[in-house]
């Protein structure tokens, strides 16, 4: 039987190294002495963590997980296999501990990715000092427009800077001891001149206790810190400079790449606790001389709620694999990337309405754990970049993706990458431009490797998708329709899903009954937004007759699914209680 899920009482992960298993467990522990009581008093309070950032001070948590080898001691390394091990911890007990960690996160990829020696140095010191990083990216008016960044660096006469503006959203703006802010240098008046290239951008750093720094209030009424903050001429020299142009704007780029990955991770950790509640408390409630395990809607929404989360961490965790193993010649993961940020965490939102339906009421009380994570699981596709931008994003590949376009690539086989290593590329992603351009490898050969029922059916609807792109390709008023888009987005990123399952059904000896009903869902989901698609005000009468086409059903073999049922699903009853 798989142990795929992540059981904090059950001791059931594999870790790379004795300290990362010491750290990740004494992270586990400080939770489960906390105590879940404590754990939402202060969330209900929007209790600063101070006792997390303490603990994680002194252990060097941050430390050894977010400085890269050359800047720190032994056993310092960005390892993106144990940092979604850590992501995925931090969301099972609380999203305000992810966050803290997560903008840490961000603010570090602009520093990491520069060419600021300095700066690299006072970095590592205050990570092994137990400091917290931020991002100034957003800005109230601008949101997703980050081409209009407002905040200004503004040149004086004696070669220095000064800056100027205010800063929206920022996370840790409260206690960061740098904060990566970005800017537009203006002309020595201040104002900024509209260039076509990007070559005023640029990222600095500012320290959040600095007297020209001033953090104005916590936008969000929580235990995060998202902060309003505002510098006024804050005196600002080369040294303090990470990038300018087209390398600022690629850090800002690359950084985001970095940083949405953790989204899919919180949200794995997220639904994986929330599951654990919603099977301990339906089992144990007798309603009409029934458990409520046992009727037959809830079988079904478990089912499909237990099936979603595993295929979430399949796909997550293949998805490291290609980010661990991405370079110059193999830029696959700037597809699978976004798709973890965007597919994985939309469908950790359907798995929690799916399992709010089943704890009901109880949903709503303050002592759950769900209580707190059915508000955190929205937030998550809804930070950086929304689900709309990043499916933007994820369409441009879909040309490539069939190959229809570029031809496919034969690229080495990608293993498992739960090894030891500092992920260097990451922070040498390079330019960001030239994303049709990237080519695959034929996806249909991850099809091949499975011929169950489902995968059969899915393979067909794979088809069906392929010759409405070819037969009735959308013409182009469709292709500047957004929503339009947005529906073919929605189809193409399941088979994007199916794609890395598959492959890692194979890697973690996933059984068939397993597979073919993860695909029972998918053919599902595809049918569903076939649908949409159809009923698109704009799909000609020639398309709509491919849309039709594109619906299929699931198999129906009931002995598959009660072998799912009681083997993987219900087997997890009573498995995981956290400590009061
Ligand atoms: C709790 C929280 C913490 C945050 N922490 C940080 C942080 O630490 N640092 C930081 O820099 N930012 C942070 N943010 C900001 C976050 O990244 C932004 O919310 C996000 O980038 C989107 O901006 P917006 O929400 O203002 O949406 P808007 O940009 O106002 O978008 C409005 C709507 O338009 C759509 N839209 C916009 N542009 C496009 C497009 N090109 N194509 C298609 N649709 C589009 C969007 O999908 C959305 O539906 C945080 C936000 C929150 C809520």
């Amino acid at each position: 039987m798989i142990k795929i899920l992540l059981n904090p009482k059950l001791n059931n992960r594999t870790y790379q190294d004795e300290e990362t298993r010491e750290l990740l467990e004494k992270t586990i522990q400080f939770f489960e002495n906390k105590g879940k009581v404590k754990c939402k008093e202060d969330f209900h309070e929007r209790a600063w963590y101070r006792d997390f950032l303490d603990f994680q001070k002194e252990n060097k948590l941050f430390y050894k997980f977010l400085t890269p080898p050359e800047y720190g001691e032994e056993g310092c390394r960005w390892d993106t296999y144990r940092n979604c091990q850590l992501n995925e911890i931090l969301g099972f007990y609380g999203l305000g501990y992810w966050y803290t960690w997560q903008v840490s996160i961000l603010g570090l990829g602009p520093i990491w990715q520069s060419n600021n020696e300095k700066v690299k140095k006072e970095t590592a010191q205050y990570l092994k000092d137990g400091e917290i990083f931020g991002f100034g990216l957003s800005e109230k008016e601008h949101g997703a427009d980050i081409y209009s960044t407002s905040m200004k660096l503004i040149p004086q006469a004696d070669g220095t800077f000064k800056a100027k503006g205010e800063k929206y959203y920022i996370g840790n703006g409260n206690e960061g001891a740098f904060l990566s802010t970005f800017a537009r240098i203006t002309d020595k008046d201040g104002n900024i001149e509209e260039v076509k290239d990007k070559s005023n951008y640029t990222f600095f750093v500012v320290n959040s206790q600095h007297k020209n720094y001033e953090c104005i209030k916590n936008v969000c009424s929580s235990q995060n810190y998202v902060s309003n903050y505002a510098l006024h001429d804050y005196p600002i020299t080369e040294e303090d400079i990470l990038s300018k142009g087209q390398a600022a704007w690629d850090a800002c780029l690359n950084t985001i790449n970095i940083g949405k990955f953790n989204l899919g991770w919180a949200s794995i950790g997220i639904c994986t606790h929330a599951l654990y509640e919603s099977l301990n408390h339906a089992a144990h409630r007798n309603l009409f001389d029934h458990y409520v395990t046992d009727f037959t809607h809830i079988k079904q929404l478990f089912m499909d709620s237990y099936i979603r989360l595993l295929s979430m961490k399949l796909f997550g965790l293949r998805g490291i694999d290609y980010m661990r193993s991405a370079s110059k010649d193999d830029r696959r993961y700037l597809l699978y990337n976004p798709m973890v940020k965007m597919k994985v965490t939309t469908e950790g939102e359907k798995m929690m309405e799916q399992l709010f339906d089943i704890i009901a009421a109880k949903g709503f009380e303050s002592d759950t754990y769900f209580e707190e994570a059915i508000q955190a699981i929205k937030a998550l596709p809804k930070l950086e970049g929304t689900v709309h931008v990043n499916m933007a994003l994820v369409i441009k590949f879909m040309p490539n993706f069939f190959g229809m376009m570029a031809p496919y690539k034969e690229f080495p086989e990608i293993p498992k990458r739960d090894d030891i290593g500092n992920d260097d590329f990451m922070f040498d992603q390079g330019e960001t431009r030239g994303l049709s351009k990237i080519q695959f490898d034929d996806f249909s050969k991850a099809y091949d490797l499975y011929d169950t029922p489902n995968v059969q059916i899915f393979k067909s609807q794979i088809e069906a998708m392929k010759e409405f792109m070819t037969k009735a390709t959308p013409n182009m008023k469709q292709a500047d329709d957004f929503d339009f888009l947005l529906k073919s987005g929605e189809i193409f990123a399941n088979v994007v899903y199916g794609k890395l399952i598959l492959e890692n059904a194979k890697k973690y000896e996933i059984e068939d009954d397993l597979v073919d009903q993860i695909f029972d869902v998918i053919i599902r989901d595809f049918s569903q937004s076939s649908l949409g698609l159809y009923a698109s005000p704009t799909a000609s009468k020639k398309q709509e007759e491919y849309f039709m086409k594109m619906i299929m059903k699931p198999t129906k073999d009931k002995k598959r699914f009660q072998r799912v049922l009681e083997k993987y699903v219900y087997s997890l009853i009573d498995n995981y209680e956290m400590t009061p």
